[in-house]
Parts: structure tokens; sequence; C-alpha cells
């Protein structure tokens, strides 16, 4: 059959339709969100068997057939929670973890803190004596480790979202293996959309643990029961571009336009990949819709990333008001994390932000990256939910066919491993290399994360913590770059200061993103400190309290209240977490050199050097001699100072540096002797 063209006058962007090979049928239930309609519903028998007859019960099943949200329930209802037992579901993402944590609350009919509850790192909404069915994220429950290392008030704990192999899943379910050995009543499921069964069976499989049981209780099963939970859903029909987009943001709202234009009712759903381009192309697609009234109806654009509000979060699973199509503009939680009724059209601009490590270079960051066939087909598996729907991709059916990955690296393989290995050490796993990863990470990546350890003094010669500062670094919940910059600041007398910056850099941005950069500029220069941004964070801190924490002055300085109140309550929680470490809380009255060496101490790995005759601002890393920029967005744009360390780095056309602050050479050999001393720190063009 010949692809039929798709004619679109306004955007330029050509669609085909996929030639009858390739598009494939992506099986969804469509039924409405009544628990007993939903796929599991018909296995909850059998889930339920499985789970008290096995140690470990792996469950596939589609996104949107309930296991996220239907499983916890039905283990409670089979009585997995009495006698003070609780039951654990995890998730890799926060957001997640909120949603569904409230959707099982109101499902359940009761109010969410209690019977139901949630943690995520700096938010616990839990009740100590009441809480029986609580999400948490993965990372949150390798931390309950630390306090109770063999997880003991669980009955049951559920891994979900097996399939995306983030970093804390993977040292999870490496722990949660060795938990199983010496406490063989705990049950575990491990839930996906799309997991390799087998091979996560064959990783629990484990002899040793059979040999020890044997006699002890004869009807627990050893090896892992597979499930697959079938669904039914509708036909997605695929189209691709003709030819390669080379813009896919301006690419993205030409489709929705067309798609609004030409076709019937039903959601969009987008996928891009953060918050930057999701906020941007929210604007433009409201902007056009505003000019344009060629449609009969209207649009309500929402974005959905991490961070967003309650109420945000609510618009979002509410259904469109009438008359109206809903456009939510996602990164790739939408994918199987969470489930949108209503969509009908997907647009996939194939790419979504991952982390990328390098040993050599000893750099990582986030990059905008193509995605793989399996996210490609979950992501247009969105479409199909409530009727046939339509997923457009913006790229070409032969990238798709012959270029795009079958499936992702797990993340663990490409990742900076430095939190890994201080949480493994933290919970005494001492042979990290010899440690059972669902995926070993390279052994470059192991070295590169133990030589910035020992510099930071986390780790002593033998490899193991060191007292106190490296269990002081493994009791806050933060990067360990960011607690030793704490815990620095503590012996520089600036800890109150250090950890209003520690709260901001672990919010989302406190700026507002608006279209018209300058504006935010202009902004920004109000509070702008010539050190760069963070004391320009602190500079924003103290004018937000001196305005008494209102809104109306966040909103003219284009500052972003949520961030700030957020900002409030993990500072509330850091402050508290370093008293209980025996740090005292001391204001050094904003004596930036004392700040400067306290960031110093913390983040040395991350310093740079202007290149000699740079008239692009171009820096080169100390370490790694990597090319980076300035990132836009900092308060150091175009300043340029010639000694600069920088929070983290993201990647575009460029690498850039984001949250920088300027330095004096001297302070980095004197925090990090061991790491510099080989390095030419003698700057060549002063
Ligand atoms: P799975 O985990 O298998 O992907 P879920 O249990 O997350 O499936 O979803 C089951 C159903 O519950 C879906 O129909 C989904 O739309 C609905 N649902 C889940 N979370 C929410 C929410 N926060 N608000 C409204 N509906 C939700
Ligand atoms: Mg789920």
């Amino acid at each position: 059959a010949k692809p039929r063209l798709l004619d679109d006058e306004e955007g330029g962007v050509l669609f085909y339709s996929a030639s009858p090979s390739s598009s494939s049928t992506y099986g969804f239930a469509s039924l409405e969100s009544q628990r007993h309609r939903l796929p599991v519903f018909k296995y909850r028998t059998q889930i339920l068997y499985l789970v008290e007859t096995h140690s470990t019960t792996i469950i596939v099943g589609e996104t949107g057939s309930g296991k996220t949200t239907q499983i916890p329930q039905y283990l409670k209802e089979a009585g997995w929670a009495d006698g003070g037992r609780i039951i654990a579901c995890t998730q890799p993402r926060r957001l997640a973890v909120q949603s569904v944590a409230a959707r099982v609350a109101e499902e359940m009919g009761v109010k969410l803190g209690e019977e139901v509850g949630y943690t995520i790192r700096f938010e616990d909404v839990t009740n100590s004596e009441f809480t029986r069915i609580k999400f948490l994220t993965d990372g949150v429950l390798l931390r309950e480790m630390m306090d109770d290392p063999l997880l003991s008030k669980y009955s049951v704990i559920m891994v979900d979202e097996a399939h995306e192999r983030s970093v804390s899943t993977d040292i999870l379910l490496g722990l949660l293996k060795k938990i199983q050995r010496r406490r063989p009543e705990l049950r575990l499921i491990i839930a996906s959309a799309t997991i390799e069964a087998k091979s996560m069976a064959e990783f629990f499989h484990n002899r040793k643990r059979r040999a020890q049981l044997e006699g002890e209780d004869n009807k627990l099963q050893i090896e892992p029961a597979i499930l697959s939970v079938e669904g039914r859903g509708y036909n997605v029909e695929m189209f691709y571009v003709e030819e390669p987009v080379s813009d896919y943001l301006q690419a993205t709202v030409s489709t929705v336009m067309s798609i609004h234009h030409k076709e019937p009712m039903g959601d969009i759903l987008v996928f891009l990949t953060g918050q930057d381009d999701i906020d941007t192309a929210v604007q433009m697609i409201t902007e056009e819709a505003q000019n344009n009234t060629k449609s009969s109806f209207g649009m309500i654009v929402l974005p959905l990333y991490s961070g967003l509000t309650r109420s945000d979060q609510d618009l979002i699973f509410s259904p469109s008001p009438r008359g109206k199509r809903k456009v939510v503009i996602s990164t790739n939680i939408a994918e199987t994390s969470l489930t949108l009724e209503g969509i009908v059209y997907v647009v996939d601009s194939g790419f979504s932000k991952q982390r990328f490590y390098n040993p050599i270079t000893d750099i990582e960051n986030l990059v905008v990256a193509p995605i793989s066939k399996a996210s490609a087909r979950q992501r247009a598996g969105r479409a199909g939910r409530i009727r046939p729907g339509k997923c457009y991709r913006l790229y070409t059916e032969d990238y798709f066919i012959n270029k795009m990955s079958s499936h992702g690296i797990p993340e663990m393989q490409r990742s900076n491993l430095v939190s890994s290995v201080i949480q493994l050490k933290a919970l005494g796993i001492d042979n990290i290399l010899g440690f059972d990863w669902p995926a070993s990470p390279s052994p470059e990546s192991m070295v590169r994360g133990l030589e910035v350890l020992y510099s930071l003094g986390v780790l002593d010669d033998d490899a193991k913590l060191t007292s106190p500062v490296g269990f002081q670094v493994a009791e806050l919940p933060l990067d360990p770059m960011i607690s030793k910059m704490i815990i620095e600041s503590d012996k520089l007398g600036c800890s109150e200061e250090i950890i209003t910056i520690a709260a901001v850099l672990s919010v989302q941005s406190i700026w507002i993103s608006v279209k018209g950069q300058r504006e935010l500029d202009e902004a920004k220069l109000r509070f702008a400190a010539s050190e760069g941004d963070h004391v320009t964070f602190l500079n924003v801190y103290g004018g937000f309290l001196k305005s008494n924490k209102s809104s109306k002055w966040c909103h003219k300085n284009f500052i972003n209240y949520h961030a700030m109140k957020k900002v409030m309550e993990v500072r509330q929680q850091l402050i508290r977490v370093s008293q209980r470490l025996g740090l005292a809380i001391k204001s050094c009255q904003n004596d930036i050199q004392v700040l400067r060496k306290a960031v110093t101490a913390g983040f040395f790995a991350n310093a740079c050097r202007l290149e000699p005759y740079s008239h692009n601002g171009t820096y080169k890393t100390l370490r790694g001699s990597q090319e980076v920029y300035i990132h836009p967005s900092s308060v150091l744009f175009r300043v340029n100072p010639k000694w600069v360390i920088y929070h983290s780095l993201v990647s575009t056309d460029r690498q850039y540096m984001r949250n920088v602050i300027s330095i004096e050479p001297s302070c980095l050999r004197e925090a990090a002797p061991h790491f510099y001393n080989q390095q030419p720190l003698n700057p060549t063009h002063q």
C-alpha cells in the first residue's frame, strides 16, 4: 500500500501513515476506572494465590491495567496488613507516588495520610500507627534500610515500574534479594509494563536460599512466579514524518494544531523532554490557539512534569470540560507511571531527558537523547485506551525501524555512582564490586565514585565510611556533594546560609519560566550577586522573608511561590537532620569568602577554568578538560569569571553549567589536596 500523505498547510510537517506491516495493535483495557472493571481484577484470586505461595511474584501488565492502584488494595483485603504490618509499593518517580496514593485513598474512601499514605524525600504523609498501605519512592525505601535493615515492618514490598531500571530500583532489587534470605516470610512483587520477566526471574532465583529454606516452609516456592496480565485495547494508527524534523518543538506545536483543527474530539498527549521545553510548548500552543479561531471548540493546554502542585495535578486527571479538548504536554512520566483517561492522540517527539555519565571525563549530565523502541511503543499505546487512537511520531519510519535501539540502557550503567556507593557502604555492603547487581556498573565508574568519595573525606584508605564525616554525609538525604558542603559549613560557621542554598538546589527552579526572557533577566538582576547563583539564592530567600512570604511579591519578581514554600519546608527538615547529627546552625552574616569555601569543599570536583583568550565564554573542566559553558539562566552568563564551580550540567547543543559560583583557585587545593595535586592549578592567563 502506498503511504497516504496527510497534508498540513500550517506547520509544514508532513506525515504519512505507516505501512501496514509496521503498524500493530497495542492491547489495552479501555474500561471505566471502576475497580472491578480493570484488567487486573480478573486476576485477583490468582495474584493473591501466587503471593501466598511464592516469595517473589513478577507481574507484567500493560500500563493502566490497575497494577499500582489495585494490587496493594487486594493484598490489604486478603489480610497482608493485619497485625500492624505494612504493604509497600515503590515508584521511581515522586509525582507518581503522590498521585497513585491519592487515587488509592480516594478509592478506599479514606483520608490520605492515614490508612493510605506516601513518603517522598522531604515529604512524609503517613501515620506511623495507622498507615497500612504506603507508597514511596525506591530511594526512600533504601533510606529506610539505614534504620531498619531488614525492612521488618513490611509484609509485602511491591517494586513497581521495574522496567524503568532506575538506579534506586536496581540497588533495591539487589538488597531485597539479600533481605529475603534473612526474612523468608517477606513477599516481593516486581511489577512492570514491559519487563524481560525471564531475566528478572533468574535474578531472583537463588539456589543458596533454596537449600536453606528446605524443610522450613515447604509450601513457599522459591522460584519466582511470573504472571502476565492481559489487557484488551484499541488499535492505534501510526503516523511518521516524511523527513526528519529539524526543530522538534516547532514540529510539536504544528502537529498539535493540525490535530486540533482536523480531528474529532479527544484529548492529546504530547511527549517532550523536560520543564523547559514543556513550558515553551505550552506557551506556543496557547498563543497559537488564541490567534487561531478556525476550530469550533477550545483547547486547554496543561504541562505535566515533576514538581507540579497538587491542584495542577488534579487538573491533569480531571475530565476535560464540555466542548474543550485537553492537551497535556508531559515528560516520560506519562509513558508508564501515570495513566490519563481520555487520550486519543499521542504526539511523540522521540526524545527524553536521560542521565549520562562518562567515567573518563567524570562528567554526568542530563542529555536530551533519543528514546528506545520499547519507550516509543509505550508512548503510542497511550492513545488506545478509550477508543481507536492515533500516534504521530516526529521521526521517520525508517528511523524507528532501523536506527532506534530496542531497549534503553539501565540507568545504573550510565550514572555517576557516588550516591550509590555511599548508600551501599552505609548499609554495610563493603564489597561493592562483588555486589549482586541486576546490571553491573562499569568498574571505571566504580573507581571514579570511590575516588571522589575518598577526596570528599567520606571514605578512608580501606574504603570504609569515615567517622563522623562519612556517616554524617550518608545520613543526610542529599547528594553526597551537597551533604559535604553542609557538614563543612558547620566548621566554617555558615550553616544557616549553606542550608538555605542546599534547599534551593533541591527544588525545581525558583524562577517562573516566561517566554519573554528579558523580563525574567531583569527580575534576576534585582537579586543577582556578582559571585554567582548560590549567593543570588540567598538574596532571593532574604527578600522572600522580608516580604512576609508574600505570593504577590513572588509574582512581581518572577519567582515561583510554590517553589519558595517548598524551599522553606526543605530547609526546616535539613535543619532538623543537621541538628540531629550534632551540627550547629550558625550564620556567617553573608561572609562570601566563607560561603565559597563551603561550596568548594563539596563541589571541588566540578571546578572549571575559563579558557585563555576565550571570547565566547568557553570553560574547561579541570578534571577532564571538557568544554563547558555557563547556562544562560545563570546570573554569571556573559560575566565569565576565570574560575567557577558548577552544581550540575545540562547538555543541549553544548554542555551548559547550571548554578555557578565564582571561586579562588587556591580554595581548590585547600579543599581537596589529593584530588588536585597533579593538576595545573597555576593559571596561565592571569
Ligand atoms: P497500572 O499501574 O497497571 O499502569 P494504575 O493502577 O495506575 O495502572 O491505573 C488504573 C486506573 O486508575 C487507570 O484507569 C487510571 O486512569 C486510574 N487512575 C490512576 N491514578 C489516578 C488518579 N490519580 N486520578 C484518576 N484516575 C487514576
Ligand atoms: Mg503503575
